[in-house]
């Protein structure tokens, strides 16, 4: 099977393919790789250009057909900076994911190209702490930082802003010989619109970042009380396996996981308010639950958030 730093290759189904990312590479999250019949569709296009371009090749060798379709779940970064790779394809996203990212991304390219130079220096000082031989342990976090930074430096180096050239409102159904597939929108969850993809004859759901596995799922660009109806959408939909945008491949539970995190942090903010002799933020602890989640930070920005509103 294919080979890439960037993630690992999961089969679903016949024809359906998850691509989790690896901790060190440049795709930073999930996508999908699904035979309509005859031609391929492309849930997501990862981080970086070069994450993308794997994922492009990673589509031919599976499937050996064209790729007609590319879908971005939403306008984070993290899902739509491969998609340069597929400019001759048809991108598609909502209407709403798309005006985000002509508002976000190019932004986000005219700031990061400034740091090129700090970010030689930053690595040129990881290159000399890793040659002077520290012990184990620091030298794999010292070498994980220096592969996130050379991921980096090569996207700013790389990107061209690609956006979607077909978008829709609600709901867009793409028909192939072997399935069809339904995008919904599922309005405001974790940004102001997340597309989900389902597969309604696999029992298959992509859902982006409406949900995280294992992973603090970020509160900062949506909202978390219309986010709990659009999982309700997505509890309906009665799916066995659900990519989620990251973490490993799930069941239905990933759901109710989901659910219990945006609500025990919707009552810690809440029992917050309530009591005026509250310590500080940042002493408050992440939940025993939650303690071994990945991005351990987004908690704190997550309560922040709540207090904020
Ligand atoms: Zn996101």
């Amino acid at each position: 099977m294919f080979h890439s730093r960037h993630f690992n290759i999961i089969a679903l189904a016949e024809g359906i393919y998850a691509l989790e990312a690896t901790d060190q590479g440049g795709a930073m999250s999930n996508a999908g790789i699904i035979d309509l019949g005859g031609f391929t569709l492309i849930f997501d296009t990862f981080n970086t250009p070069q994450a993308g371009r794997d994922l492009r090749q990673a589509a031919m060798s599976l499937l050996d057909q064209p790729i007609r379709y590319v879908v971005n779940s939403h306008w984070h970064g993290d899902h739509v900076r491969g998609n340069q790779c597929f400019a001759e394809e048809t991108i598609i996203a909502s209407s709403r994911t798309r005006a985000m990212m002509e508002q976000t991304q190019p932004g986000w390219l005219a700031r990061m190209t400034p740091l090129l130079p700090k970010l030689e220096a930053d690595l040129a000082g990881l290159a000399a702490k890793i040659s002077a031989g520290p012990e184990e342990a620091g030298r794999l976090q010292l070498t994980a930082e220096q592969a996130y930074l050379l991921e980096i430096r090569e996207s700013i180096e790389t990107l061209m802003v690609t956006y979607p050239v077909l978008t829709f409102g609600h709901q867009l159904t793409l028909h192939g010989t072997k399935r069809s597939v339904e995008l919904l929108s599922l309005g405001q969850a974790h940004t102001v619109c997340d597309t989900i993809l389902y597969s309604p004859s696999d029992f298959i759901v992509f859902a982006g970042d409406v949900i995280a596995v294992h992973n603090h799922p970020l509160f900062t660009d949506g909202n978390p009380h219309s986010w709990l109806h659009a999982l309700e959408t997505l509890e309906k939909l009665d799916a066995q396996q659900i990519v989620p945008g990251h973490g490993p491949v799930s069941d239905a539970s990933a759901i109710g996981s989901m659910r219990q995190y945006i609500t025990d942090l919707l009552a810690i903010s809440a029992d917050y308010h309530m009591n005026p002799a509250q310590p500080d933020i940042s002493c408050i602890p992440v939940p025993e639950a939650y303690q071994r989640w990945k991005a351990p930070g987004v908690f704190q920005r997550n309560l922040e958030f709540l207090l904020r509103k």
